[in-house]
């Protein structure tokens, strides 16, 4: 039997990070943040004092990625978002990634975070959840987050930030998978939201069991 593979995508923001996390431990399975792979990259691209922006560049950075990499310390903060999101357009680069993403589950199954999980790593995931908020929640809980560390941050500027980056993906636009579930998370706190994903993941899998 194929192990269980559950893809969840969607925007910055909306809380996928925690709940893919909580998900996988409820689980016992595997956990992979895939945007530490673009992040890693954008980092090794910025360490041979390279552009992100130049396919080449970022190709050959992807292809040197190794595991260990994802284990940096700086590969969240502005430096790190900036690359990560510059790399992340190149179609070359995201070729590169695909194997990781696929072997990573291919022994135990995983759940996996991002974007075209659902869409393009893993179509035929038997469960796929499209994590989602309207862009003010977003904005608002990215400004929790880093107003923490930037006291000067403003929720303007991060809503300008985020909008911009959603519009600007070509290589792998923002859309659920046709057979995708959307959880809305606007008015969804963590718990609420794991709770509704847990449901959702029974429901799919015809395991009312699994819900308790
Ligand atoms: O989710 P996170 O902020 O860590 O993602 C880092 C960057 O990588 C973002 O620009 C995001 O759009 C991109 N990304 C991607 N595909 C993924 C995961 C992340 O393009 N599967």
């Amino acid at each position: 039997m194929m192990p269980l593979v559950i893809a969840v995508d969607g925007p910055a923001a909306a809380g996928k990070g925690t709940l893919a996390r909580r998900l996988a431990a409820q689980y016992g399975l595997p956990y992979l943040d895939t945007g530490l792979l673009y992040r890693a990259v954008g980092r090794r691209v910025l360490d041979a004092a390279g552009d992100p922006r130049d396919a080449a560049v970022a190709e050959a950075a992807a292809r040197a990625l190794r595991p260990e990499d994802l284990q940096r310390g700086d590969l969240r903060g502005p430096p790190a978002d900036d690359a990560a999101s510059n790399v992340a357009a190149h179609p070359g680069v995201r070729a590169a990634l695909v194997d990781f993403q696929r072997s990573f589950a291919a022994r135990a199954g995983a759940v996996l975070d991002g974007r075209d999980i659902g869409t393009v790593i893993f179509p035929d995931a038997p469960v796929k959840l499209y994590v989602t908020a309207s862009p003010a929640a977003r904005a608002h809980r990215r400004w929790l987050e880093v107003s923490a560390r930037d006291p000067l941050v403003t929720l303007a500027s991060l809503t300008a930030e985020m909008a911009a980056r959603d519009a600007g993906r070509d290589a792998a636009p923002m859309k659920p998978a046709e057979d995708a579930m959307v959880l809305d998370t606007t008015a969804l706190d963590a718990d609420a939201a794991f709770a509704a994903a847990v449901a959702l993941v029974a429901e799919k899998l015809d395991r009312p069991d699994l819900t308790n």
